[in-house]
């Protein structure tokens, strides 16, 4: 066949980005070199914060946002169960507990009655994800927080370039928030993350502990509080600099395709599509997730796309499901109804900026014609 194998995903890398990357190798400075700084500051300014920090993954910069909110040992942080485990597994490094709560069907983010209705005395926090780069219902979630004296972390870590209706950057609001530079992301640094503190002294500890513990003045070798390992080397900061300077051509990009997927399967009988954004608020695009009508066998779709080189995974499954979490905590199936039903029928299809218009169409082709095929043929329950 001549038709070219579609992936799921794949960065958008240019001269810039090569360029950038030579010239930190060149220089030698492989890691605590003048990248860092400057890369934390062009991330600032895109996102209008003053205090960033680089670090070595969106996980890394999860652990660190739990430390720098106080949670401790058993205290219950209520998030949700339908997001990439990291948002989750981050608790548990503290040794606290994520207390799981339903999401919106539309928005698939943590619903702020479920969360409203979970809070105990031993609640201390919340922990909401900006899922697929919708932004979360934070002003609901900062009433909550007030009324019941709990911080907010935020995982916007697939939400770069989100903005809430009030016009705020997401992860711009003045809580701890995360986002990820995996190759997958808006923007990537290989491997990185990086965390947004509320103020300059929240920074110097989480710049401290993503060092061993260092404090920016006590040099090398004296090591003031329990540190990691968790910084992100010059090298990544040179290919996140490149990537920052077309981070809004690449949003942009990803904005077209999504609008082209939806062009192209408004029409296709019983498949649901993203929620467009609602209520002011704007997503930015990570990526394009449809919902099965209940009835199709999701491995059989995928094996029938795959057979049309196109690359497509269930995406996301349920995190109180997973059997860690299952085995660790005892959650059963049902607990969750919302987030069960849209684990169960979800299909991330190939998403990324230079995704050509034609693709767009022989993917929404393979998909009408996959789904077509399964109405007729009765499937075996
Ligand atoms: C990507 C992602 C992270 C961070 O992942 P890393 O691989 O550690 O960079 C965290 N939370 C969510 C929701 C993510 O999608």
């Amino acid at each position: 066949m001549s038709e070219e194998p579609i992936p799921l995903a794949r960065p958008k890398m240019g001269a810039r980005e090569e360029e950038e990357v030579l010239e930190a190798l060149r220089s030698r400075r492989l890691s605590l070199g003048p990248r860092l700084g400057d890369f934390e500051e062009a991330l600032g300014g895109y996102l209008g914060c003053s205090h960033v920090s680089a670090v070595s993954s969106g996980t890394a910069a999860l652990h660190l946002c739990i430390r720098a909110a106080g949670a401790a040992a058993g205290d219950e942080v209520l998030t949700t169960p339908f997001s990439f485990v990291s948002s989750a597994n981050c608790l548990l490094y503290e040794d606290a507990t994520p207390v799981f709560c339903d999401i919106d069907p539309h928005t698939l983010n943590m619903d702020p009655d479920a969360a409203a209705a979970a809070v105990t005395d031993r609640t201390s926090g919340l922990l909401p994800v900006h899922i697929f780069g919708y932004p979360a219902d934070l002003p609901a979630f900062e009433r909550l927080a007030r009324d019941r004296d709990l911080w907010i972390v935020e995982d916007a870590c697939e939400a770069l370039g989100a903005v809430h209706a009030d016009g705020t950057a997401v992860g711009a609001r003045g809580h701890l928030a995360t986002f990820g530079f995996y190759p997958n992301k808006q923007l990537t640094t290989g491997e990185g993350g990086a965390v947004i503190s509320p103020s300059a002294e929240i920074k110097e500890r989480i710049d401290s502990e993503r060092n061993q513990g260092r404090s920016p003045d006590m040099g090398w070798l004296d090591h003031d509080r329990l540190g990691f390992n968790y910084r992100l080397s010059d090298l990544a900061c040179a290919l996140g600099l490149a990537q920052l300077e077309r981070l809004g051509e690449m949003i942009e990009a990803r904005a077209r395709i999504a609008a082209l997927y939806e062009e192209a399967m408004a029409g296709i009988e019983g498949l649901e599509l993203p929620c467009p954004n609602g209520r002011g608020d704007r997503r930015s695009w990570f990526v394009y997730v449809v919902q099965l009508p209940p009835e199709v066998d999701r491995d059989a779709a995928i094996r029938a796309l795959r057979e049309r080189g196109i690359d497509s995974k269930p995406y996301l499954p349920a995190i109180h499901l997973l059997s860690f979490y299952r085995e660790r905590f005892g959650h059963r199936e049902g607990e969750f109804p919302v987030c069960e039903d849209v684990a169960r029928r979800s299909l991330a299809l190939p998403f990324f900026p230079d995704l050509s218009a034609s693709q767009v169409e022989r993917v929404a082709i393979a998909l009408a014609e996959l789904l077509e095929r399964a109405r007729s043929t009765p499937q075996p329950r």
